[in-house]
């Protein structure tokens, strides 16, 4: 579609703001929200609804839960909110070990969201890069589907014509490539490649998890190039798979790691892990935030992180997911859906029908669900989702499609 096409077509299906002071980036149903429990959000009629999307996977926890209640008191009680980053705060301090120390990372970088996270990847890439390589080497390829963001450099790397088109000119020195496993050597070019950046799931893309072997093969390629190979783990990382980390489920470790939606329970943050190479290569003031890693949220994370990490917790999502799974297929079987595609408690069915239409029905019916790409219904429910509320969001889920 061209950018004229695109931007007429935009005009006239421009939704009714009916005076709302936002701006209308957004669809919004009707409810309105004003409280939370558990997995259910209710609104000001009084109705609950069950929330299958948690925030766009975010509320990890659910919401109202008690070690996040209880982690923004405690910071609350220490007078410690802000200091901006001009000052060191024991909070974002023992963050920043934390995350060290369960993962492959050498050092953190806090920010205050998934594409402000994927920023920060991207300029580190950079710098690591001419600075190891010279001028040349400044390329970031993405792969086709992927998600990375909204902010200028994200959206560079995202592959949604309709997201990039009305905003172009965008970054150069980017590209998307195939993700076809026979050619994954292709995607890095060792002269000018610094970095290629991939979801072990892509979520916004239809959840679609990316083979091991092709992981392990794009793994090769970055090595053979010495090319950063960083993983987006936005939407998949703590816990969602089932694994703390999505991409331990096929043992390819990447040099970078972006994190945001669940790392703060709800609060805003992201953060960039990095290798020692990686840090090595940063100075004071390449970079920075003034609200990034704040104690507040920083202290929250921690909380979340050790909540979520339990080896118990990460056990149980895997037995719902495998529950998920099952529930799933058989809908497939079934013959009412074309697929369903996921891991842990992130699920896409395709219904090979708009997935509005699915959703909105959903709603109706009092179930949150949201959709990724224009025929696929997300099924994201909080990681702490009841039993009994998991097979009354499946019987919902069915009786919709
Ligand atoms: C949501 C998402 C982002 C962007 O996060 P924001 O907090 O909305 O900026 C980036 N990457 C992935 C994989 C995501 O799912």
């Amino acid at each position: 579609m061209s950018l004229g096409e695109l931007v007429r077509t935009r005009a006239a299906t421009v939704p009714e703001t009916a005076g709302s002071p936002l701006v209308a980036v957004y669809r919004q149903p009707a409810p309105v929200f004003i409280g939370g429990v558990g997995s259910y959000l209710i609104d000001d009629q009084g109705e609950r609804y069950l929330d299958f999307t948690s925030g766009i996977g975010v509320n990890a926890l659910g919401h109202g839960h008690a070690t996040i209640a209880h982690a923004i008191q405690r910071s609350l009680d220490t007078g410690l909110v802000h200091t901006s980053n001009l000052f060191r705060t024991k909070p974002a301090t023992d963050l920043a070990g934390w995350l060290v120390e369960h993962s492959f990372a050498d050092a953190v970088f806090f920010s205050n969201s998934g594409a402000e996270a994927n920023e920060a990847a991207l300029k580190f890439a950079r710098r690591w890069a001419t600075a190891a390589y010279g001028p040349e080497r400044t390329e970031i390829v993405a792969l086709r589907g992927g998600f990375h963001g909204r902010t200028m450099g994200a959206l560079s790397l995202t592959d949604r014509v309709a997201y990039q088109a009305p905003f172009a000119p965008l970054l150069g020195a980017t590209r998307i490539a195939e993700l076809d496993a026979d050619a994954i050597a292709e995607i890095v070019d060792p002269a000018r490649t610094a970095a290629v950046i991939i979801e072990p799931i892509q979520g916004e893309g239809g959840v679609r998890p990316v083979p091991p072997k092709t992981l392990r093969a794009l793994r090769d390629a970055c090595d053979r190039a010495d090319a950063l190979l960083i993983f987006d783990e936005v939407q998949v990382g703590l816990g969602r798979t089932g694994r703390l980390w999505a991409h331990e489920w096929s043992g390819v470790t990447p040099d970078v790691m972006t994190l945001a939606k669940p790392l703060a329970g709800g609060l805003p943050m992201g953060a960039t892990l990095v290798t020692a190479a990686v840090a090595k290569s940063i100075q004071p003031g390449d970079h920075g935030s003034t609200f990034g890693g704040g104690p507040l949220v920083a202290g929250v994370a921690l909380a979340v992180c050790r909540h979520v990490a339990e080896p118990a917790f990460l056990a149980d999502v895997r037995t719902k997911g495998a529950r998920v799974a099952q529930r799933l297929e058989a809908i497939v079987r079934a013959g009412r859906a074309r697929d369903a595609r996921g891991s842990g408690l992130l699920w896409g069915l395709d219904v090979a029908t708009p997935a509005a239409d699915v959703v909105a029905r959903a709603l109706d019916a009092g179930l949150l669900l949201c959709s990724a790409g224009p025929d696929v219904v997300r099924l994201g429910p909080p990681l702490n989702v009841a039993d009994e509320d998991l097979e009354t969001g499946l019987d919902l889920l069915e009786e919709s499609l």
